[in-house]
């Protein structure tokens, strides 16, 4: 049988992962049948933009892969590792660093955007490894010698990037180390924030997948819902709804009763709200059963880690013999 081609992807250990990143991992365990997969908790990342507290960032990183181990994803699967474990990755991203032009970095799209962003919030993280975080970041990819990339459309600009990094290599020292990385466009529902926002940790407008019962409950008595309903037999619009958008995750099968009563309306928000309180903790119960066990047994959570890390790093060694090799160093 033919060798399953490899995948990489990766996130910041920036704390608990939230139900908007559900259905990222959903698609890792579903492209973990079809690759060679890699997942790798990105630490060094996560200093770019929080050198000045660091605090968090080791114990994050152990948390994510318990939510990623909760939300489904099989260490049997794939390799699950972390970044900063993995040494290679340093000297991989300073001999790029040794043939990028300035400008190639300078002109990242999202480089000024966020410099700009972090400034308006009284942070300057205008760094030499916030500048060369591309840099690692195709490090940490062309590493492992993938062949795809599961991105969103937004960031297949990285993906461009790596590819003219490692042509450069190869002009450079006459070589073919690295194949060309394909973007593997993710196709994901996005879920909104229970204010209908994005869903994101800095507004505040999550739900946790280790969230507890009741504080589903808060949250979902927060969300926001059609503000023109005063009482339960106004007329409703579900489609300006949160709840109701959640309603068609967490709770398919009644979401069309729930629509036309509604509009009818023949249902209040309170009871609407608690039925998907019922739904959403319905869901999240066998994840908050799995992190138990891996909370319970930090032993077999250090045990999947040192098994990734073993992998990642034996694929790490074979790249940096070749690249050594091609550079005569
Ligand atoms: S009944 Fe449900 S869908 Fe309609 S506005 Fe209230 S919470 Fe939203």
């Amino acid at each position: 049988m033919a060798e399953k081609q490899r995948l990489l992807s990766g996130m910041r250990p920036t704390g608990r992962l939230h139900l908007g990143h559900y259905n990222v991992i959903k698609e890792w365990v579903r492209l973990c049948d079809l690759y060679d997969s890699y997942w790798f908790t990105a630490d060094w990342h996560a200093i770019t933009t929080q050198f000045d507290n660091t605090d968090s960032i080791r114990a994050n990183r152990r948390e994510i892969v318990i939510d990623w181990l909760s939300a489904g994803l099989d260490p049997e699967k794939c390799h699950i590792f972390h970044q900063s474990d993995i040494k290679e990755h340093a000297e991989l991203h300073l001999l790029f660093s040794m043939i990028t032009p300035l400008s190639w970095l300078e002109r990242v799209p999202t480089y000024k955007g966020q410099l700009e962003a972090f400034k308006e919030k009284g942070k300057d993280i205008a760094t030499y490894g916030f500048l060369g975080y591309p840099l690692l970041m195709a490090a940490d990819i062309l590493m492992y010698r993938p062949s795809g990339v599961p991105v969103g459309e937004d960031q297949a600009p990285h993906v461009e990037f790596c590819r003219e990094l490692l042509r450069r290599f190869h002009h450079l020292y006459n070589c073919q180390v690295f194949p060309e990385p394909q973007p593997v466009f993710n196709h994901i529902e996005i879920l909104p924030g229970t204010d209908n926002r994005k869903m994101s940790k800095s507004y505040g407008n999550f739900i946790l997948l280790s969230e507890k019962p009741e504080d589903v409950k808060t949250k979902v008595w927060s969300m926001v819902t059609d503000a023109t309903r005063i009482r339960k037999t106004d007329p409703g619009h579900p489609d300006v709804c949160a709840v109701y958008a959640y309603q068609g995750f967490f709770n398919k099968a009644e979401q069309p009763q729930i629509c036309a009563d509604c509009k009818a309306g023949a249902i209040g928000c309170g009871q609407c709200k608690k039925r998907l309180t019922e739904c959403i903790n319905d869901f999240l119960e066998p994840m908050r059963e799995r992190r138990a066990k891996y909370e319970a047994q930090p032993a077999l959570l250090d045990e999947i880690i040192d098994a990734g890390n073993t992998a990642a790093r034996k694929t790490a060694r074979e790249t940096m013999g070749m690249v050594r090799e091609a550079m005569k160093i």
